[in-house]
């Protein structure tokens, strides 16, 4: 782990133009949301980016024929101190009986998926001291980033 102090917003930018790129083949809408004026976090760059980017490919592969996909940098959570990133999309959504197990290992629904997207993605978080949570209500998926602010 090689934590430093940073801004979520500059790690996003980073991953940004390869998730446009992807998401142009695919039909899919990218809204970026900033909030340049939140504190820095305390993370390991490439392992975030990693995180960011398969929350990214997921969204577009689950919009098979077009869609949003809405970027959001969040306020501070109070309790936890931690700034929160969302990442939701207008695709078909996770039914309720498979919310507690996309982090699974080789849980995929996907003919050619490993399955193994999410469980690094929450392992990068754990390690950095964050929280992934994933939520559904039938208008598409919502998966929110927490991370500690420096
Ligand atoms: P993979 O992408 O290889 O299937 P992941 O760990 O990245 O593995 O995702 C696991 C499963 O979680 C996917 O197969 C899919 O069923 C579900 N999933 C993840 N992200 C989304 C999303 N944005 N919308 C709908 N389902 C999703
Ligand atoms: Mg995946």
């Amino acid at each position: 782990l090689r934590q430093a102090s940073m801004k979520v917003g500059g790690v996003l930018q980073e991953i940004l133009p390869m998730i446009r790129n992807e998401a142009l083949l695919h039909n899919v809408t990218v809204i970026y949301l900033p909030r340049p004026e939140l504190p820095p976090i305390l993370a390991d760059k490439e392992l975030l980016k990693q995180v960011f980017l398969n929350l990214g490919k997921n969204a577009i592969e689950a919009m098979d024929g077009g869609g949003t996909l809405i970027i959001r940098e969040c306020g501070i959570s109070e309790e936890t101190n931690r700034i929160t990133v969302e990442f939701k999309d207008t695709g078909p959504g996770i039914p309720s009986e498979a919310l507690d197990k996309v982090f699974d290992p080789f849980f995929t629904t996907k003919p050619q998926g490993t399955g193994l997207g999410l469980s690094v993605c929450q392992r990068i978080v754990d390690d950095l001291g964050g929280s992934i949570e994933v939520a559904s209500d039938g208008d598409g998926a919502l998966f929110i980033v927490g991370l500690p602010c420096y």
